[in-house]
C-alpha cells in the first residue's frame, strides 16, 4: 500500500532547525504532471521558434528570388513583343511577295490585336506571354506555309521559264517556214510543221529548253532524229542530222550540244527541221526563236 502523504526535510547548513514540508501523494502527481506537460510546451514553442527563423531566412531568400523572376518575366514579355513586331514586319513583307507571285492571302492573320502591356498578376501576366508564344508560333507556321507556297510557284515558273523552247537550235538561215508550201519531192501543197535552218554539215545542234531526250533515232522522212521532252507539253524535234550526240532517257540543258547538222532523210541540202510542239499540236517556231 502506497502511502498518502510524504513528508519532506529541509536542513538549513550551520542550523538546528529543521523544516518540514508535508504533501499529499495527490499533489505531488499533479505536480509531476504540471512539470512535464510544462517542459514539453517549452520545447515545443523552441522548435516551431528555430522553424521559423530557418523559414524567414527561406522567406527572404524568395522574396528575392520572386523579384528576379518578376523581371525576367517582363523582360520576357518585352523581347516576345519585339518579336511579334518583327513578325508583323515579315507578316507585311511576305504580303507584298505573295501579291507578286499572284497568290491570294493566307487563310489566317495570326498576329492581328495580340500584345499589349504586361499583366500585373504573375498568373494573367505568365498566362498572357503564353498566349503570345502560341500566337507566334501559329504565325511562324502560317508564313513558313506561305514561304513553302511561294517558292514552289517560283520553282514551277522558274521551270516552266526552262522548259519553253528559247532561241536557235544552230547557228544557219532560215530556208523555209513553217506552213503550207509546195513539196520539194512531189511538187504537191503540204503542211510544213516547222523550221528549216540551212547550215554547214556538222555544225553542232543544240538543245533550245531544258528537258529530256525522248527520241534519238532514223526515223522515217527525218532521217537522224533527236525529240526533247520538256515537260508542260512542250517538245522539240530537230532531223536530218548527221551525228547525234545524245541517249533516250539523257537530261540536257539549254544550249548543250545535242546533234551536228547533216541531210539524213527526205532533205535536198544540209539543214536543221526544227519543229516545236505543244501537247503534239505542232506550232510555229518562229514565235520561240
Ligand atoms: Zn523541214
Amino acid at each position: 500500500m502506497s502511502p498518502k502523504k510524504f513528508t519532506v526535510l529541509v536542513i538549513p547548513e550551520g542550523s538546528h532547525h529543521v523544516r518540514r514540508f508535508a504533501f499529499k501523494r495527490c499533489w505531488l502527481v499533479a505536480t509531476v504532471v504540471f512539470g512535464v506537460v510544462f517542459l514539453a510546451g517549452v520545447g515545443l514553442l523552441g522548435w516551431d521558434y528555430c522553424r521559423i527563423n530557418l523559414d524567414r531566412g527561406e522567406l527572404g531568400r524568395l522574396r528575392v528570388e520572386n523579384r528576379t523572376q518578376q523581371g525576367d518575366l517582363r523582360r520576357l514579355t518585352a523581347n516576345l513583343e519585339g518579336l511579334r513586331q518583327d513578325l508583323m514586319v515579315l507578316s507585311q513583307n511576305d504580303a507584298k511577295v505573295r501579291v507578286m507571285a499572284k497568290l491570294g492571302k493566307p487563310k489566317i492573320d495570326g498576329l492581328a490585336g495580340v500584345g499589349g502591356p504586361p499583366e500585373e498578376d504573375p498568373a494573367n501576366e505568365f498566362s498572357a506571354l503564353q498566349h503570345q508564344v502560341d500566337e507566334i508560333m501559329q504565325a511562324i507556321d502560317l508564313r513558313r506555309a506561305s514561304q513553302e507556297e511561294i517558292s514552289g510557284i517560283l520553282n514551277d515558273e522558274r521551270s516552266l521559264l526552262g522548259a519553253k523552247p528559247k532561241g536557235w537550235p544552230t547557228r544557219g538561215w532560215k530556208t523555209s517556214g513553217f506552213g503550207m508550201r509546195k513539196s520539194p519531192f512531189t511538187g504537191r501543197p503540204k503542211m510544213h510543221e516547222g523550221l528549216d535552218i540551212a547550215a554547214r554539215t556538222g555544225t553542232s545542234v543544240s538543245a533550245t529548253a531544258d528537258g529530256i531526250v525522248s527520241q534519238a533515232e532514223t526515223a522515217p522522212g527525218y532521217g537522224k532524229l533527236v525529240v526533247i521532252d520538256h515537260g508542260y507539253g512542250f517538245k522539240t524535234f530537230y532531223g536530218h542530222n548527221s551525228k547525234i550526240h545524245v541517249k533516250v532517257g539523257q537530261r540536257v540543258k539549254r544550249g548543250d550540244r545535242i546533234a551536228s547538222v547533216g541531210s539524213t532523210g527526205s532533205s535536198t541540202g544540209s539543214h536543221v527541221h526544227y519543229e516545236v510542239r505543244r501537247n503534239n499540236v505542232p506550232l510555229n517556231p518562229k514565235k520561240y526563236l
